[in-house]
């Protein structure tokens, strides 16, 4: 059935030019004025200061983002036909990066810059898991779920709303199977032909951080790994480990505050490698256990840096950079000369500018010197849309450190 706005708002003069860029979101400081009486989630009509029609998009007087856009077209008509041609465009973009066979775990529909604000789905083998980040994707929840079952035929969709920015939308967290079967507690998925256990329903994020997929394969595609040890901080369920197993290493270092994480991460380079009797799971915090690696006098030849997001908001920035300069600060001062620092941030509000930034502010004050020999990002399934720079948030910087 077609929905109808329920009202329309009409924009301060001089605040068009975002929504004419068609940046998705429109912020309550931007609008003057607003007519009739829509409720959270309903569709709005968006006009300009002299109320030319601009476009449409969906309401909530609970948030600071007051409006998410869905159409610059006067003549789309927003209906369950309409959410269902978006999430098959975002499909038809997957399929073209051709992932399978080798990846079955992938991002099908990355919200915003899929035009589809608030809607995040992953696919996890024959399990789909997804997030209603916005109260208006949280409302139409059951009809999208149901889309993605007639074009999906997943065995399962698992719904994993336990994320903080609900609460700025004034929704409750929610874990739930909403479709089909429950999966197992530990279902294994592949990536690049690696097989990995995921906990759908408890994991971190959706289970598995698969914006990193490729630079798991570019980390580990070096001849240098060969015999030599991996420090992998922040290793997760994994992660990085398998794939440098694969490009040699000799042993691997694994360091997470998770010892659940790690637990999943032993048997998932087992899983793919058999016994590994010298590779080493360190429960703690990573910044400590740097420190005494740093005490002792020990010395790596590999070191990933794949920390959590450190800025959720505009003010955490600075203590976001310094704590991403103590962290490379340490690991410039661990690794052997000739090694490599294959160092991340995923803060979106962290510039990739700001980030190398502070690396070279580290590497400077290590007294080391390093070159950039590949600049990272996140995978493709989590595109970045041009007119949406808040879209990209994942950056790496992968190092040799002399
Ligand atoms: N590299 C992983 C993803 C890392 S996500 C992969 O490829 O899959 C960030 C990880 O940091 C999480 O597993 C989280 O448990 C861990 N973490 C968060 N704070 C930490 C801290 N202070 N010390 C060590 N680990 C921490």
């Amino acid at each position: 059935m077609e929905e109808r706005t329920t009202g329309s708002i009409q924009l301060k003069p001089g605040r068009e030019k975002p929504v004419l860029n068609r940046h998705p979101w429109i912020f309550s400081g931007a609008i003057r004025r607003v007519r009739g009486k829509p409720g959270p989630g309903d569709l709005v009509d968006v006009l300009a200061h002299d109320d030319a029609w601009l476009a449409c998009g969906y309401f909530n007087p609970h948030s600071q983002i007051r409006i998410r856009l869905l159409t610059w077209d006067n003549d789309e008509h927003i209906d369950e036909q309409w959410w269902g041609r978006r999430i098959k465009r975002a499909l038809s973009t997957r399929t073209l990066l051709k992932l399978e066979p080798e990846t079955n775990a992938y991002r099908l529909v990355n919200a915003e810059a899929d035009r589809i604000p608030g809607l995040v789905v992953d696919k996890y083998g024959h399990y789909l898991v997804i997030q209603a980040l916005t109260f208006a994707v949280d409302r139409r929840k059951e009809m999208l779920i149901s889309l993605l079952g007639e074009l999906l035929d997943p065995d399962g969709v698992v719904e994993r709303s336990d994320v903080d920015v609900r609460e700025r939308e004034g929704l409750a967290q929610v874990v739930d199977v909403p479709w089909g079967r429950r999966p197992p507690e530990e279902y294994v998925v592949r990536e690049n032909g690696f097989a990995f256990a995921v906990d759908l329903l408890g994991g971190q994020k959706t289970g598995l951080y698969l914006d990193q997929r490729e630079n798991r394969a570019l980390v580990c595609r070096t001849s240098y790994l060969q015999d030599h040890t991996v420090l992998n901080v922040f290793a997760y369920t994994g992660g990085f480990a398998p794939y440098a197993v694969a490009a040699g290493a000799q042993k691997i270092i694994n360091v997470d505050s998770s010892s659940t994480a790690l637990a999943l991460a032993k048997r998932n380079v087992e899983r793919n490698h058999g016994p590994r009797p010298d590779d080493e799971y360190v429960t703690g915090d990573a910044f400590q256990i740097l420190r005494e690696y740093r005490d002792d006098g020990q010395l790596f030849d590999v070191i990933i840096l794949d920390p959590p997001k450190f800025a959720h908001r505009q003010r955490d920035v600075p203590s976001a950079a310094r704590g991403y300069k103590d962290l490379n600060w340490l690991a410039f001062r661990l690794l052997k000369p000739g090694g490599l620092l294959a160092t991340f941030s995923c803060s979106g509000l962290v510039s990739p500018e700001l980030f190398q930034k502070v690396v070279f502010s580290a590497v400077s004050d290590a007294g080391r010197d390093a070159q950039i020999l590949w600049h990272m990002s996140q995978a493709p399934d989590h595109p970045v849309l041009l007119t949406f720079p808040e879209s990209s948030y994942l950056k790496g910087l992968f190092l040799r450190v002399y």
